[in-house]
């Protein structure tokens, strides 16, 4: 027997209903495996001479499961203006259907029943499959569409693409995000020259370009792993990023190919490599991610300083801790807080009168540029500092990440 005793007595008081297969069926919905309702509803019927009735005259579901193919047609109308191999179904229901149903489940007592949604879902789910031969993807699927069975109107969100890479910047005049005026806010003014922007170009932009061609997609995101200041080029292994494409039309690509194109494009401003797709879920971990970072310093001292003394400063300094108030730099947009971080290494690579090279190896989040000059006692110790002599970084690159991302 299908029923037990509970659901014989839910049979009996449905029998005032009027109920399509699916809906008499989903009323017992949790009842077995391996069955459609329909099935269940054949068989509820052959053990309590229940009937139930064509779609059309349900008096719950107004014959929404013979138009499930109607359905699926306009989804796969919509999904088939973006490149899509994987989906997901969802659905919208007029409240008093809704309301209905939940009416008719508490009436007859059915504890076993499905809601109309999860059976909607479902079933049209499986006819997009078997239209398209695609099948359902319940994690990441490539598209999501929601069916509006109030207005027979489909609604559709792709899911972005992420495109992971290691950037170079050869320049000290590029941000690495775009960076909008602050004054109108990207509309455009008399300030920014009606760019919109506070500079010309990104480290982002730059990269951007030739993905957004290549997959048509309406909007760019960069999440980098840190990012260096305007004037700091990244230099050496790159630091990695997540370009993030929402709404690509295309999700197919040629990275070599793109890659080439990018490179191209941002000749000797901005260079990536390693390109490749990957899930969403790698930006938290980008995000996260604490590397130190060696870097490379040229150093100028306000008078001429001894070599001597200024090698007992670095010695004095390795793999030491500093502190470091909020700079007065950014101390506008920053709380003043003391952090502390690590000079994990320091070498001097060379000293003519008052200009040094210095290699500086530090933790994520150290501000370099004031472990050199003490930021007016903000930061301590400092070369300033130990050496006695006021000094200042004239430029810095990044010469390595030392992230485990690499492969
Ligand atoms: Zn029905
Ligand atoms: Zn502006």
């Amino acid at each position: 027997m299908f029923l037990d005793e509970n659901g014989k007595k839910v049979a009996e008081k449905l029998k005032t209903r009027t109920l399509c297969g699916n809906c008499l069926g989903r009323m017992f919905g949790r009842v077995g495996t391996g069955f459609t309702n329909i099935h269940r509803a054949e068989i509820v019927s052959l053990e309590t001479g229940s009937k139930f009735v064509g779609a059309e005259q349900c008096e719950l579901c107004n014959g929404i499961f013979a138009k499930i193919e109607h359905y699926a047609r306009i989804a796969i109308e919509l999904m088939d203006t973006v490149e899509w191999h994987t989906f997901l179904v969802g659905s919208r229901f007029d409240e008093e259907i809704l309301a209905k149903e939940e009416k008719i489940v508490i009436d007859a007592g059915a504890t076993n029943a499905e809601s109309i949604k999860v059976e909607f879902n479902r079933e049209l789910g499986k006819k997009i499959s078997e239209l398209t031969g695609k099948r359902a993807d319940f994690s990441e699927p490539d598209c999501v569409v929601i069916m509006d069975t109030r207005f027979d109107t489909a609604h559709l969100e792709v899911r972005p693409l992420f495109l992971f890479g290691r950037y170079r910047k050869f320049s000290r005049e590029i941000p690495q995000t775009r960076w909008l005026c602050r004054n109108c806010r990207g509309k455009g003014c008399r300030r920014c020259n009606w760019k919109g922007k506070m500079y010309e170009t990104s480290v982002q932009e730059l990269v951007a370009t030739k993905v957004i061609e290549a997959t048509g997609g309406k909007e760019h995101f960069f999440h980098g792993m840190g990012r260096e200041d305007i004037d700091v080029r990244m230099l050496g292994n790159g630091r990695p990023f997540i370009l993030e494409i929402r709404e690509p039309v295309k999700r197919t690509l040629d990275v070599g190919k793109l890659e080439q194109e990018i490179n191209e494009f941002a000749r000797g401003r901005v260079e990536v490599e390693g390109l490749k797709l990957v899930s969403g879920k790698l930006v938290e971990k980008i995000k996260e991610e604490k590397a130190t970072k060696r870097y490379q310093a040229i150093v100028e001292f306000a008078s001429q300083i001894l070599p001597e003394k200024l090698e007992n400063a670095i010695n004095e300094l390795r793999e030491k801790d500093i502190y470091q108030k909020t700079p007065n730099r950014v101390l506008h947009r920053r709380s003043d807080l003391t952090r502390k971080r690590r000079v994990h290494d320091l070498k001097l690579c060379w000293l003519r009168g008052h200009i040094a090279q210095l290699e500086i190896e530090c933790d994520a989040g150290t501000y370099v540029k004031e472990f050199v000059s003490g930021d007016q006692g903000r930061t301590t110790p400092s070369i300033a500092e130990l050496t006695g002599v006021p000094c200042r970084v004239q430029t810095l690159d990044v010469i390595r990440i030392n992230d485990m991302l690499e492969e």
